[in-house]
């Protein structure tokens, strides 16, 4: 079935190459009839979301780094003068030093722990105000988030503080904007092989553990995710929001491994 996002138009952010959970998003929605807008992190990974952009007839892709907050109203700006509306915003945006992704969370430095939280937290909400000044026929926003951030993953570290606030910005955004008609949910993605994913010390082991252990015995897939946020972005949710839902193989419902996994 296709077709759950004709007639409707949105930002995706967070596309750095083929690999990016955001690329796999953006393909489901531009699939089932979204008009999309993309915006990409300096011109290296310009060069590389072009192509991505044109292959789904995308022609609005802007420069944003959400450290610079000029660039992030820019982007709103131009969004406003080409659109007038939008109807939806997918956030994939983390970034954290990645020496501070190994070894002891209880090392980070301040800087780090404010950099992670400024990209990888208060971006969102800073983002999802704008967004929603421009949803004024209502609209839907999903952010990105791992299960680090409310259980201990080694090395995920800082990453997963600034996933359980991003987590807690969801449910507090999604009632600042309930009354708007606006819906705020996450995705909590298992393990996918990605830049972002692979700053992780030992993200490998961390891949092959969780894909061992998960009730499905597999990773997900970018169709998988970008199926979810399909759903979430449509109005097949309409009554949703201030979610955080995991698609993760069911990870996180596990207490311990198979007794067979430990017997090996
Ligand atoms: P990715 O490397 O493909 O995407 C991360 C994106 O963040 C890149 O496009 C990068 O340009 C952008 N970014 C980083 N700093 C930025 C800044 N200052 N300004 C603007 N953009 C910036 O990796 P991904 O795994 O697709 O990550 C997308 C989201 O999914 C992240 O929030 C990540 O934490 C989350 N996530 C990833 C996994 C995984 O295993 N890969 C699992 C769960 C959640």
């Amino acid at each position: 079935m296709t077709g759950f996002m004709a007639g409707k138009r949105g930002l995706v952010m967070g596309v750095a190459n083929d690999h990016s959970i955001a690329w796999g998003i953006a393909k489901t929605l531009a699939d089932h009839g979204a008009e999309l807008a993309f915006t990409y992190q300096g011109d290296a990974f310009g060069k590389r979301v072009k192509p991505l952009a044109d292959s789904i007839g995308a022609n609005l892709l802007l420069p944003c780094d959400v450290e610079d907050v000029e660039s992030v109203d820019q982007v709103f700006a131009t969004l406003k003068e080409a659109w007038g509306s939008i109807d939806f915003l997918v956030h994939a945006v983390a970034f954290s030093d990645k020496n501070e992704l190994k070894g002891r969370y209880a090392d980070t430095t301040r800087e780090n722990f404010v950099r992670t939280m400024v990209i990888s937290c208060f971006s969102f909400t800073e983002i999802a105000k704008r967004a929603a000044a421009l949803m004024t026929k209502g609209g839907s926003m999903v952010t990105l988030t791992y299960g680090g951030s409310n259980r201990v993953m080694p090395n995920y570290n800082v990453m997963g503080i600034a996933k359980a606030a991003l987590e807690s910005s969801v449910r507090y955004l999604a009632m600042d904007f309930g009354l708007d008609d606006v819906r705020v949910n996450a995705i909590s993605a298992g393990p996918v092989r990605t830049l972002a994913g692979a700053g992780v010390s030992d993200a490998r082991l961390m891949f092959n553990f969780q894909k061992r252990n998960s009730p499905l015995g597999r990773t997900v897939t970018l169709e998988e995710i970008g199926g979810t946020a399909l759903y979430l972005l449509s109005d097949l949710s309409t009554g949703v929001t201030g979610e955080v839902h995991f698609v993760d193989s069911g990870y996180s419902i596990v207490a311990m491994p198979r007794l067979d996994e430990l017997k090996t």
